[in-house]
């Protein structure tokens, strides 16, 4: 037992990290309007406790509880203004309380660091909601919150106390058992808030029956009911009980018909902390060559951290309700790692090691189960409700277009349909509506590349191939002509860029008369191409411009746009190049202009046509001084 004085010696007192404190500061003065989760909070906090001590057992049998004794009970207690969560989890040693309290979670640090550069009073809600601040919530409701702890395999025990942004003390303290117990101090009830609600009995049963209800272990709280007296016929008496608050059935495990949509909802932002409700919900049930239960989520946006390097995809593991493992990527294909989820197998064995489960038979029988349920999902909201479908693949459809495209097109047939295009027609089109609304004429599909819709409406070969009545569709994300490329064709029908140079629209008797032009112009177009010094291929003249003057189109494999994509990629040495085709527009005036010129003219002009023809692909120029030269000097 430690005297008072010697207490006092390790009392420190210490301030919190930078950035806890701003946000410890948004807790405080929170306008937040969801108090209530810090009880959820504190709950799944104790309930990750238990189970690290529950694991642990399985294994060290120096645990002496067994499965029936952990639980989380909550005490209240109106005069002193406390709410106490006690769990026998597996607590906290002095350098965790510094490391977990001291400081947020390092995930949720991080992304405050980078969202707080734009945050005012005003956006704390979407912190809160996006990152579950978790502990820290307690500060919502709470002006002092005193933690005290007993690690397992520890014998001393610690007292975190802190009032919130001005520090916390952390010092020695007597406690029996290993586990953790927190005491809010609630604070004072002001004419916003109801504080003095979070001390009644029927308010945190019911918090607990909302948030709370699968978690695995009891929670308890000591509850007191008017019953008739026994005695005294016609009164009542008291009975105080110990009750357990949550049904423990985890919401998975449940009877589909017994879940209503919220309890989806809730499940789901309070487990992957979203702040908004999920797109779709897959919950399934089944038997066959692996029996498990599935509970999905869509995510109606990306998370904060989808495209940063930390993000792991995955999906929880759990074996008969045990969870195994927090994110296990083998449940998920990249092309679908944006779904959060879970997955409870029990033909998964309790204590197998994340080397072993790579290699399990049953797991990937799941994996393929479950990649087959989420595409079938898809499938079935692009039928139903295509509104919702449309804001999905906006999301995440760049994720489906790299799946076509990647492990050499293993999954391209099974995820072509879930495909969407902006097109000419203004609207997002699959590809089987596409081909299904083909002109009898048309025979392959059309498609243009660019930076925005906007700009690939204003190429110049988008005219003539409108005017035949033909659709386009507009490529606006670098994969999208590898990922089509790797289709090869749909439906029968294969792909053509209307930026390449072998894109043909005309009529036999159209090609005859261009051929016979280009025929007559042959030295002309020689020159030009001299002209330009290996930087095209060919010059042409084109029938297919419409009112435009020139365009560089590409001839061969390689198209102006994977040129641009495969020379931004790491470690990409400038060395691929499209074969350029420099086409003038054989029905413009600048084609008689071009006729005409001396040879000094001629190499303005051409260098002109060139430049421009250059901007209009979205190139750079090689030279822009000279091209500002030369139109300085002929105006
Ligand atoms: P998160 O739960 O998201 O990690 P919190 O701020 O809620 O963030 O908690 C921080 C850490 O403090 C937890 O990860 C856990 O290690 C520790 N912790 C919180 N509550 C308890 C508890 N009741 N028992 C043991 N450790 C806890």
């Amino acid at each position: 037992m430690l005297t008072k004085q010697q207490r006092m010696i390790i009392l420190r007192k210490k301030q919190f990290k930078a950035e806890s404190k701003k946000l410890l500061d948004m807790m405080i003065n929170s306008i937040y309007t969801h108090k209530e989760i810090f009880l959820r909070e504190l709950i799944s906090n104790a309930s990750d406790a238990i189970d690290k001590l529950y694991f642990k057992s399985l294994t060290d049998d120096s645990v002496t509880l067994s499965r029936n004794d952990f639980k989380i009970q909550i005490d209240l207690d109106k005069e002193s203004r406390t709410i106490t969560l006690s769990d026998n989890g597996i607590g906290m040693t002095a350098q965790e309380l510094e490391n977990n309290l001291g400081t947020i979670a390092k995930s949720g640090s991080q992304s405050f660091k980078a969202e707080n550069a734009h945050s005012d009073n005003s956006e704390d809600i979407s912190v809160i909601g996006q990152f579950g601040v978790g502990f820290y919530s307690s500060f919502m409701v709470a002006d002092k919150v005193e933690v005290v702890t007993k690690a397992f395999g520890d014998d001393t025990a610690y007292r975190w106390t802190s009032t919130g942004a001005d520090g916390y003390t952390i010092e020695e303290c007597e406690k029996d058992s290993v586990g953790t117990t927190i005491t809010l101090h609630i604070k004072e009830d002001n004419e916003n808030e109801n504080y003095s609600q979070y001390l009644e009995q029927y308010r945190i049963d019911e918090l607990v029956k909302k948030y709370s209800d699968y978690i695995r272990y009891p929670i308890v709280m000591e509850m007191s009911h008017q019953v008739p007296d026994p005695e005294k016929e016609g009164e009542y008496i008291t009975e105080i009980s110990m009750e357990t608050l949550n049904s423990m059935v985890p919401l998975w495990r449940k009877s589909k018909s017994e879940i209503k949509p919220e309890d989806y909802n809730e499940f789901y932002k309070s487990k992957y902390m979203d702040y908004t409700d999920p797109l779709a919900v897959i919950h399934t049930k089944t038997e066959g060559q692996a029996t498990f239960d599935a509970l999905m989520f869509i995510p109606e946006n990306p998370p904060y951290d989808f495209y940063s390097k930390e993000y792991e995809k995955g999906l929880q593991l759990y074996s008969n309700g045990v969870l195994i493992m927090d994110k296990c990527s083998d449940l998920l294909p990249d092309y679908f790692s944006f779904v959060k989820g879970l997955v409870d197998s029990a033909d998964l064995s309790l204590n197998i090691s994340r080397e072993m489960l790579q290699h399990d038979h049953q797991l990937k029988i799941i994996a393929k189960a479950i990649d087959k349920k989420i595409k079938n999902e898809l499938a079935k909201m692009l039928k139903n409700d295509r509104e919702k479908y449309e804001k999905f693949f906006k999301a995440f459809g760049l994720q489906l277009k790299y799946g076509v495209y990647a492990n050499y097109g293993m999954d391209k047939d099974s995820l072509k349909d879930l495909l969407l295009f902006s097109s000419s027609n203004g609207e997002y089109v699959t590809l089987k509506e596409y081909v299904g609304r083909m002109a009898d004429s048309q025979e392959v599909i059309y498609y243009a590349c660019g930076e925005s819709t906007e700009k690939i409406s204003l190429l110049p070969q988008i005219d003539a191939v409108k005017e035949k009545g033909y659709e386009v569709l507009y490529f606006t994300d670098e994969i999208d002509e590898f990922a089509i490329q790797m289709l090869m064709e749909y439906d029968g029908k294969h792909f053509a860029n209307i930026c390449k140079d072998d894109l043909d629209l005309s009529t036999d008797a159209e090609k005859e008369i261009i051929s016979k032009k280009n025929e007559d112009a042959k030295d002309l177009l020689e020159k030009m191409k001299n002209i330009l010094e290996g930087k095209v291929t060919a010059v042409k003249l084109s029938n297919k411009l419409g009112t435009h003057p020139v365009s560089l189109t590409a001839e061969g494999y390689v198209s102006l746009e994977m040129e641009k994509v495969l020379n931004s990629m790491p470690g990409a040495n400038q060395g691929v190049k499209a074969q350029l085709v420099l086409e003038i527009n054989s029905n413009h005036p600048v084609a008689e202009k071009l006729a005409n010129a001396d040879d000094e003219a001629l190499a303005k002009y051409t260098m002109l046509l060139y430049s421009s023809a250059r901007l209009i692909a979205g190139l750079d120029l090689e030279n822009p001084t000279e091209f500002s030269d030369i139109i300085a000097e002929m105006m």
